[in-house]
């Protein structure tokens, strides 16, 4: 099949090569310039383990390709993919400039019956008015197209997007036709080799199925960081009972992980938006609120907890920070909770010296340009002389670090874990003040 990807994000670079990867002609189109330009040299601009080498091979077989003009693009496609990105507004609302502005210049391109997919992450209704724009320019240009716009949200994770996308436990398809359905499954059949795991349903329901989706996994999140703090006021231990409540079948042991809370591009954004289109239509989601409450006081919780063992002046302290990006295997760092803690620390007068294994470049041009840090090669290079050591991503590489040269490098031999990656039963033998998520020091 001849297919467009419009946005060639985390999502839009991973599906078009995905599909390229299965035989289809693919051109990914994106409107930032330096990105195509990159791209069309073999560069990547994000990091996503095993991306690379699939472009590379893609590329050189003649199935992907990369442009910047919409127009070309979508002219000879039987599928077009929207993968562009939905922000969040001032007022908590998705942003869908991106979403329309594409809808609009697909409208003015196309010149024959064509499938618009939607895959950016967007309020129930979005389809519709995809499809509202559309029809209005194929008015303006006389002309009378058969075209149909579906859903197909996306459910890859970031660090590991190849490999759920090329396994995936489902795909959602929100169709109204019966063709547009044969044609999805047709692209997508290459990737169940073993068992149909497409789910069909109307576009609303697709549409708000990735919310659900989304506002599910939040939500599981912030329910153990709650019980999480609690423990910690009672002297109860969340490590075991994190291991007590998953064993319970009904309740599993996925995302009930205590830390510093959620960020990333998507929960965030999505529980925002959620909100937003459930007020719009007159209902207070008081959970979905405290969803949100809850992560944006986790970080809040971690920072107090470091201030009440050094005090509100750091100016004589400096810090080591393990981790920047959002979550392991990422470079991205959109609504990272180092973002607040790497701020405020400085704030407060704190020399901070930070490493992250993918994120040391996002991190100097595009969040901390403004702070004068110091940027290890390495995570032992940036524990000389600190007096703490803050964990905030949990990378493989900061699970099982050396202890001896990491007390034998820190001036104190203090650890923040937010991600409670250590035992502190064995950090406390060696010696550390150890401070992790739902744990009493002492306790
Ligand atoms: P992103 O911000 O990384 O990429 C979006 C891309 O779209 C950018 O490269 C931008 O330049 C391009 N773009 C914007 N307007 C354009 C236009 N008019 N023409 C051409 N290109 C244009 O976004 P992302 O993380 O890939 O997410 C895309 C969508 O998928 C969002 O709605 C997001 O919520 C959803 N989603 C993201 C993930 C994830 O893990 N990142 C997972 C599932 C779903």
């Amino acid at each position: 099949m001849i297919i467009s990807v419009i946005g060639t994000g985390y999502v839009g670079l991973v599906s078009g090569t995905c599909f390229s990867e299965m035989g289809n002609s693919v051109t990914c189109v994106d409107k930032n310039k330096e990105k195509i330009r990159q791209l069309n040299q073999g560069i990547v601009p994000i990091y996503e383990p095993g991306l690379e080498g699939l472009i590379q091979r893609n590329q050189k077989n003649k199935n992907l390709f990369f442009s910047t003009s919409i127009k070309d693009s979508v002219k000879h496609s039987d599928i077009i993919f929207i993968a562009v990105g939905t922000p969040t507004l001032d007022n908590g609302a998705a942003d869908l400039i991106q979403v329309r502005e594409v809808a609009k210049e697909i409208g003015r391109s196309i010149t024959k019956k064509t499938l618009i997919v939607n895959k950016s992450t967007a309020p129930v209704g979005t389809c519709n008015l995809i499809q509202g724009i559309i029809s209005k320019e194929l008015i303006q240009r006389n002309l009378s197209l058969a075209f149909e716009v579906i859903s197909n949200p996306e459910f890859l994770k970031e660090g590991d997007a190849i490999s759920d996308f090329m396994k995936p436990d489902r795909i959602v398809i929100g169709v109204d036709s019966e063709d547009a359905f044969q044609l999805m499954k047709e692209l997508y059949s290459p990737f169940f080799r073993t068992r149909d795991r497409f789910i069909r349903m109307d576009v609303k329901s697709a549409e708000m199925t990735k919310y659900a989706a989304n506002a599910m996994l939040a939500t599981k999140i912030s329910f153990i960081n709650e019980i999480a703090n609690i423990c910690e006021l009672v002297g109860a231990d969340v490590n075991q009972v994190r291991v007590g409540v998953g064993s319970d079948s009904r309740i599993g042991y996925n995302f009930i992980y205590p830390g510093i809370g959620y960020g990333g591009t998507c929960f965030p954004k999505d529980i925002s938006a959620l909100i937003k289109l459930s007020l719009k239509h007159n209902y207070e989601p008081k959970l979905l609120a405290s969803v949100d409450e809850v992560n944006e006081g986790q970080k809040k919780l971690f920072l107090k907890k470091l201030l009440s063992r050094f005090g509100e002046d750091l100016s004589n302290f400096t810090f080591g920070i393990w981790g920047l990006s959002f979550k392991p295997e990422t470079d991205d760092m959109r609504k990272s909770p180092s973002i607040f803690i790497v701020n405020q620390l400085c704030k407060r007068g704190a020399k901070v010296r930070v490493y992250d294994p993918k994120s040391m470049k996002n991190a100097k041009e595009k969040y901390f340009s403004k702070l004068d840090l110091f940027y290890g090669e390495n995570k032992y290079q940036i524990i000389e002389n600190i007096d703490a050591l803050i964990l905030l991503t949990e990378w493989k590489e900061f699970r099982s670090p050396d202890f001896s040269e990491l007390k034998s490098k820190m001036r104190l031999p203090i650890i923040f874990d937010g991600r409670n990656q250590y035992n502190a039963f064995d950090l406390n033998k060696k010696d550390f003040e150890y401070y992790q998520i739902g744990k009493n020091k002492y306790g």
